[in-house]
């Protein structure tokens, strides 16, 4: 999966309420991964429908200047993550969360935690607890301690420069499905066989295909002024076909009928219930 997909689908999990207690995120950019983080700490807490750079709730604003009391952030003091520092974590996440439904922890540079600092985090992730979900960023996942690691959802965050030159290569066939489903609605089904099969009978064209579709919805839903076709969606709208697309796209890779698959996905975008 894209990296714009792998966060979109934490926001989704988190609604399924199906999120893990501790990420562990391995990423070759510290500085774009933790604005990211912070995006999707933003998006499951915001108090509306999250728009880019939201302004108008408080709870944004908390998170953005560092205030909100259910948010905290470590990051080493001098070299390392001290064990003072996981304490005082630990003591300020007994009580429950106030404002927002979680306390939530993130960890700069989780491979600097020092010896006793590791110890007492460990006990702090075995401690089931319903309500903390945490964040643990490093740029080297081989210095984060084995005992450490084996405890959490390990996600890599690989950050290309732009969108990959052979997915880009399909824009201009992604922005007329985009058209042909969002527009000209009709015949829409028909237009998956006799025209994207009928061209791209292959799965690894289809996959790119489609990984371009949600490049496009994913920029919009991210407040992006391109597209104005698109502009008549909703935030909701627009939502909902990132989630649509990321589950199509991971159907993508398993063996299942590619003709099956994008009617599928059709009939949901056109389901205006879901
Ligand atoms: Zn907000």
């Amino acid at each position: 999966m894209v990296v714009a997909a792998k966060l979109a689908n934490l926001v989704k999990l988190y609604h399924e309420q199906k999120l893990a207690h501790v990420y562990l995120l391995e990423t070759n950019d510290m500085a774009q991964a933790y604005q990211d983080i912070l995006t999707i700490i933003k998006q499951i807490n915001c108090e509306g429908d999250y728009q880019e750079n939201c302004t108008t709730c408080n709870l944004c604003n908390l998170i953005d200047q560092g205030n909100l009391p259910s948010f905290i952030e470590i990051a080493p003091d001098g070299t390392m993550i001290k064990k003072e520092q996981v304490l005082e974590l630990k003591k300020r996440f007994s009580y429950k969360p106030i404002y927002t439904q979680n306390n939530i922890y993130l960890i700069k540079e989780a491979d600097k935690l020092n010896g006793t600092a590791t110890n007492t985090m460990l006990k702090f992730i075995e401690e089931p607890s319903e309500n903390v979900i945490g964040f643990l960023l490093t740029n080297n996942i081989n210095n984060v301690l084995p005992t450490i690691k084996s405890r959490c959802e390990i996600i890599n965050l690989n950050y290309e420069e732009k969108i990959a030159d052979d997915v880009l290569a399909y824009q201009d066939v992604a922005i007329k499905y985009i058209k042909q489903t969002e527009l000209v609605k009709v015949d829409k089904i028909m237009y998956n066989k006799s025209v994207i099969l009928n061209d791209y009978p292959e799965r690894a064209d289809v996959s790119k295909i489609f990984k371009m579709i949600f490049h496009i919805y994913y920029a919009k839903y991210n407040g992006s002024e391109d597209y104005a076709f698109l502009n008549h969606l909703t935030t909701k709208d627009l939502k909902k076909r990132v989630n649509l697309l990321i589950t199509l796209l991971d159907n993508l890779e398993t063996n299942a009928n590619l003709e099956l698959l994008l009617d599928k996905y059709v009939i949901e975008l056109s389901d205006d219930n879901g």
